[in-house]
């Protein structure tokens, strides 16, 4: 198939989800609204993830969907992903300079360039805000720390694909602790996670993957991520079957945030971490595609696991 046929493919499933009132649309590609019905699985699949963790003692911690900048320039997101980010800018000039806005906006010219960073940025993967955190604590306890997150995330990649939103829900668990309590974690949630999405009647596939780096340099970390296999996915087709969709993933980040924040263990070596993510649109979506648009006529076995 060429980019075309995909592209075609693509905008043709979001325009039947947008016709069968489940996505919203905005005007902006990766923007939408959701409906009740929608919002309604989203809610009973993040109710299954928790039952799935239950047992695990997992700290719950809940932030809005955006980051302090200092901990965002710190993160070094914008090394990795420029393209991804999102920043907020606001207006903050005097009168004169509102006045110069409006006549800007009302000739249809640019008025954004007087906007000026806040100190705020978009959250770009549901466990950003938990690294300075749980740093801030001091050193981690024997048992290092397990915490869920769940919170919208935005990412800078307008697309026809239905499944590639530039706001969209991550849940994420995030492992801190020492190598082996880190890499523990991550066996048992690619083990879970295959069995969770099974018992939701999906199809799955796992994968190595890697992120999309930035530029020139990107492309070697792309591809060390991948020979070290520090990224799994979790996949299922939605808009194709050839390409499925990452709906979950499995990433090991190794000493990369334990070291940009100073994280120790304690016994003082810089910790280690992991997060299992889960797409929650995309697994919605998943869900649209393979048992119909309607909840009602799920299979029993599907609908039993969700609504109990
Ligand atoms: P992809 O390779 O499709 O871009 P990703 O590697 O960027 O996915 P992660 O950064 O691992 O994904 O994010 C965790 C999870 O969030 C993914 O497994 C996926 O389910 C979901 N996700 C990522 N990007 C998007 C998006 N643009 N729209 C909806 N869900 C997304
Ligand atoms: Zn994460
Ligand atoms: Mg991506």
């Amino acid at each position: 198939m060429t980019t075309t046929d995909v592209k075609d493919k693509q905008a043709a499933y979001r325009d039947e989800l947008v016709k069968q009132g489940l996505l919203i649309p905005t005007g902006v590609d990766g923007l939408y609204g959701r409906s009740g019905v929608f919002e309604d699985v989203i809610e009973r699949f993040d109710a299954l993830i928790t039952v799935w963790g239950r047992g695990d003692g997992a700290e719950v911690m809940r932030f809005p969907p955006a980051l302090n900048r200092r901990a965002f320039e710190q993160s070094e997101y914008l090394k990795s992903f420029p393209h991804l980010a999102g920043t907020i800018h606001s207006f903050a000039g005097d009168e004169r300079a509102h006045r110069t806005l409006l006549r800007r906006l009302e000739e249809g010219q640019d008025w954004t360039e007087d906007q000026v960073a806040t100190d705020v940025v978009m959250t770009p993967a549901a466990c950003y805000p938990v690294y300075p955190t749980v740093a801030a604590r001091g050193p981690l306890p024997g048992e290092g720390r397990l915490i869920d997150v769940f919170s919208y995330c935005f990412r800078h990649e307008p697309s026809l694909d239905p499944a590639r939103m530039q706001l969209f829900r991550m849940r994420e668990y995030i492992r801190i602790g020492t190598p082996d309590q880190v890499m523990e974690f991550r066996e048992l949630w690619i083990e879970r996670g295959r069995d969770l999405i099974a018992s939701l009647g999906l199809p799955v596939g796992i994968d190595v993957a890697n992120d999309p780096f930035f530029g020139r340099a990107g492309k070697m970390l792309s591809s060390s991520q991948r020979d070290q296999k520090l990224k799994f996915e979790l996949l299922i087709p939605i808009t194709s079957e050839e390409s499925p969709t990452a709906c979950l993933s499995f990433n090991y980040h190794q000493e990369h945030f334990g070291h940009l924040w100073d994280i120790r263990t304690a016994d003082g070596e810089v910790a280690h971490t992991a997060c299992v993510g889960f797409g929650m649109e995309r697994v919605a979506l998943a869900l649209f595609r393979h048992h119909g648009f309607d909840p009602a006529t799920w299979p029993a076995p599907v609908r039993a696991v969700l609504w109990g």
